[in-house]
Parts: C-alpha cells; structure tokens; sequence
C-alpha cells in the first residue's frame, strides 16, 4: 500500500492475536516495526521472526528493521521510555497502533475500584498517553503521523458483564474524533478499526470449543468470526497513504455484526 515503506510503527500489545498480526502485516509492507510487550518476550519474538520473514518475501519491505520494547501500557514510565526508544533505534516513529486491550468477566454491580482503573488503565489510559507521547514528537519535529487505535464493535454495542470494557472502548472513540479533529491541521491523523468476534487468545472462552464457537458464529450476519490477519489488513489501510483524507473515523470490521441482526426478517408492522 501507499506510503507504508521505510515508516516506523510502535504496535502495543503485539505479542499475541490482533497486535501481532498488525506487526507482521505492516513489516511485509516495509515499514520497521517496534513491537511492544508487556512481560515476557517469548510472543513477541515469534512476532518479530514472522514479520521479518514476511518482509524478506516482499521486495518493498527490503532493509525492513525491527526492535523489541518491554512496556506496560498502564505505566506512564514505560510508554515514555517506549516512545523514546523506538524514536532512538529504529530512527523515527510514524505510526501508532494502540492495540494492547484487556478485559474481565464481572457483574457490573460487584466491578471493584482497582478492577475498572486496571482495565481503564491499560485500554483508555494506557492508549490515551502513547497517543500524547507520540503526538509530542511529531509536533517537536514538525511532521506528520498517524494513530490507529484497535476498539471493538462494544464501543457502540453495550456489554453486560464487561461494563468496564464498553467504558473504554466507549471513550476510545471519542478520543479517536477529539485527537483527530485536534491535529487534524498538522497533518497527524487518528482513526480506529472497531473488529468484531476475533479468533485470538482473548477469546479463549470459545476459541477451542467449536460448539461454543458456532454459539458466536450463530449471530454474525456473515456467518463466521473475523480473523486477526483481516483486522490488520484494515489497519495497514488506515496507516496508509489510501487513507489520507481519512480522520476520525471508525472502521468497523465485524461481518456485519452491528447491522442489526435480528432485523434480517421484519417483527413489527
Ligand atoms: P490478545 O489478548 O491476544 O492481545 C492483547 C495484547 O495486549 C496481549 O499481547 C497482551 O499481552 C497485551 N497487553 C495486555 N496488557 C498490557 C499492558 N499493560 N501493556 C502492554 N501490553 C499489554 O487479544 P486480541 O484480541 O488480539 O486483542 C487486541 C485488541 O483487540 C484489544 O484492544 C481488544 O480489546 C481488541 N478487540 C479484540 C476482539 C476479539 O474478538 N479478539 C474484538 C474487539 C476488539
């Protein structure tokens, strides 16, 4: 696509499922990649030994480099030193994805305070400062970038039981239109993909349990759950110089998912 060789991407959370995916899709279009983990690097090195094998198979992603940053989205600390080392390794930082999400199973009515500012802290927060790290640097240089932040179908659709999750994913969007109409005359753009049921660990409830899988698949217009390499081949669009005139918004990428499903056949006159 466009625009995507010789850029430098920061992916959050690209250790696993969606995030990983990103990484390696946007190395094969040639941009560097700083794939971000949490803890242990183990996911992330898989991460980092696909996207560069995917990036050796393609002649625009030759020269493509890569580079491991340890980095607890919660932590302000951590996204700073994050920042700053992509930006000193790799030589530049381009494009953001917030990817790193996580999410508990809780009655609304039994959510503990250090629970909602966990969830909070890493989905809202966590995507909140990297955004404000990375919107620093591009101002200071004087250039252009790009965020794309990974929200889910739950940002419009509400979700008991996991009523910290819709908060965040809730604000996500209006943090993606307020940061895209913020710096929309710098030329940084801010858009978001909102995937629907994904097959990534997140997801292990139902991944590896078929009949609970066609339990999911069962309300999807389309019939079948999303794949991360789906999610990813939107972002790289996104990130793209395709999407140039495109800010503010989000992509949903959900096999139809939010369209209403139980409207297929008419109940009401
Ligand atoms: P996943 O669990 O594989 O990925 C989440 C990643 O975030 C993991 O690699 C995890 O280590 C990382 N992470 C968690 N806390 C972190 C922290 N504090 N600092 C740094 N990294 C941290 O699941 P996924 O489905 O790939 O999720 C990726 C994103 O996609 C999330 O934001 C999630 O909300 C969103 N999403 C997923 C689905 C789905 O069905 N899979 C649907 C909608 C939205």
């Amino acid at each position: 696509m466009k625009g995507l060789k010789g850029k430098t991407a920061l992916v959050t959370g690209a250790a696993s499922g969606i995030g990983q995916a990103i990484a390696i899709r946007l190395a094969e279009e040639g941009c560097n990649v700083a794939i971000n983990y949490r803890s242990s690097p183990e996911g992330a090195q898989v991460t980092e030994a696909q996207a560069m094998q995917q990036a050796c198979g393609q002649a625009e992603a030759c020269g493509v480099r890569s580079l491991l940053v340890r980095g607890d989205v919660s932590k302000e600390a951590d996204i700073c030193q994050m920042v700053a080392t992509t930006i000193e390794k790799l030589g530049n930082l381009d494009i953001l994805v917030n990817n790193a999400g996580i999410q508990t199973e809780t009655p609304s009515h039994e959510v503990t305070a250090e629970d909602f500012d966990r969830i909070m802290g890493v989905n809202l927060r966590g995507a909140f400062l990297c955004a404000r790290e990375s919107i620093n640097h591009w101002l200071t240089q004087g250039q252009t970038g790009v965020i794309i932040n990974i929200s889910s179908v739950h940002e419009i659709i509400p979700r008991p039981l996991y009523v910290t999750y819709a908060i965040s994913k809730g604000g996500m969007e209006n943090m993606t239109k307020t940061l895209a109409l913020e710096y929309a005359a710098q030329g940084i753009r801010v858009n978001a993909i909102a995937p629907g049921a994904t097959v990534t660990p997140i997801n292990k409830a139902w991944i590896e349990d078929l009949e609970k899988q066609a339990a999911v698949e069962s309300h999807i217009p389309m019939g079948r759950v999303g794949t991360s390499a789906e999610m990813a081949a939107a972002v790289a669009f996104l990130a793209s110089d395709e999407a140039a005139y495109i800010t503010g918004q989000t992509l949903f990428i959900d096999g139809g998912l939010t369209l209403y499903a139980d409207f297929r056949e008419a109940w009401s006159a």
